[in-house]
């Protein structure tokens, strides 16, 4: 992928694939992130999770997944118009009971403009006004020819409510990801990502969920993610537990950023802080400037 084009590709290994759920409104997408987090035993911890930092991951048959967790996911919009194509692989819930919707397309529409492949997930199977045959013909004149058709389509039958059809569906996105080029450095000196979301928390200051793309991030690195710079003071994993490094498709949550970056801007890590220091001061000028010259309503 772009992100990588100038590593040296003899020191890219693969990273875990990034995957999206997306799908028209009351689909199951909340419903069936919830399913997956607590299908498996997230990565790195037993029992249940107290953080929602927009992104988690899970491990299936000895290999990680990273979902990106962000609701209305703003953030796969803001990434795509910024081009930085976070996601690698896109679920798009479809409603046995109620086929394509217009945010299904609109849905189809950015994994296409994208170029990023899309499994379905034909959720609500348990329904019994479901009708998967009616909505895999919907898909098909959509050219998301279902595979069991002899098209290039992975269509996966699932309960998010029930919980069925969940490792099905992580089988399906472990098979799509051999098949693509989903690699990193992680000793990079390039390191690079995206933010997931970030607020401000009154007592703690600035905190950024951030995907790791390329390289490790470590505490003590300066960032600069669009307007916002700073020393890494802390990293948590999704669960919440303090790190001091995360590689590719790692989402972390950071402290030590001065201002709050938006959902989808890239982040870089820099040697000299005082140069990020300086680029993040002239950002900051320009959008003064451009304010000024804004043509008063
Ligand atoms: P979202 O808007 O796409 O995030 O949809 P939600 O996850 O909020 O689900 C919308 C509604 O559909 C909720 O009432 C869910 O309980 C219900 N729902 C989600 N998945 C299933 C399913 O697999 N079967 C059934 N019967 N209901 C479901």
């Amino acid at each position: 992928r772009q992100i990588i084009a100038n590593e040296d590709s003899s020191k890219l290994v693969n990273r875990p694939p990034v995957v999206t759920i997306l799908g028209h409104v009351d689909h199951g997408k909340t419903t069936l992130l919830d399913a997956i987090r607590h299908s498996e035993v997230a990565a790195g911890e037993a029992g249940g999770i107290t953080q929602h930092i927009g992104a988690y991951q899970v491990e299936h048959k000895g290999k990680l997944i990273t979902f990106l967790d962000t609701p209305g996911h703003a953030a796969f919009t803001a990434m795509r118009a910024r081009g930085a194509q976070g996601a690698d692989i896109v679920i798009l819930v479809v409603a046995a009971n109620d086929g394509i919707m217009p945010q299904t397309r609109e849905a189809i529409a950015h994994a296409r403009a994208a170029r990023v492949p899309i499994i379905v997930a034909l959720n609500k199977i348990d329904r019994p006004d479901a009708n998967p045959d009616f909505v895999k013909k919907q898909l098909a004149d959509l050219d998301l020819v279902p595979d069991e058709w002899d098209g290039n389509t992975m269509v996966v039958p699932v309960s998010a409510k029930q919980k069925t059809g969940i490792e099905d569906l992580l089988e399906a996105i472990l098979l799509v990801s051999e098949s693509m080029d989903i690699k990193a450095n992680p000793s990079s000196n390039q390191i690079i990502g995206t933010v997931i979301e970030a607020e401000l928390d009154h007592g703690k200051g600035v905190m950024a969920t951030l995907l790791v793309q390329n390289g490790s991030l470590e505490v003590g690195d300066v960032i600069l993610a669009g307007k916002a710079v700073g020393k890494l003071r802390a990293m948590f994993d999704f669960h919440g537990k303090k790190i001091r490094k995360a590689g590719p498709s790692s989402p972390v949550q950071v402290m030590g950023l001065s201002d709050v970056p938006e959902a989808g801007e890239l982040f870089q890590v820099y040697s000299s802080e005082k140069e990020a220091r300086l680029i993040a001061e002239e950002r900051k000028a320009q959008v003064q400037q451009k304010s000024i010259n804004a043509p008063k309503a």
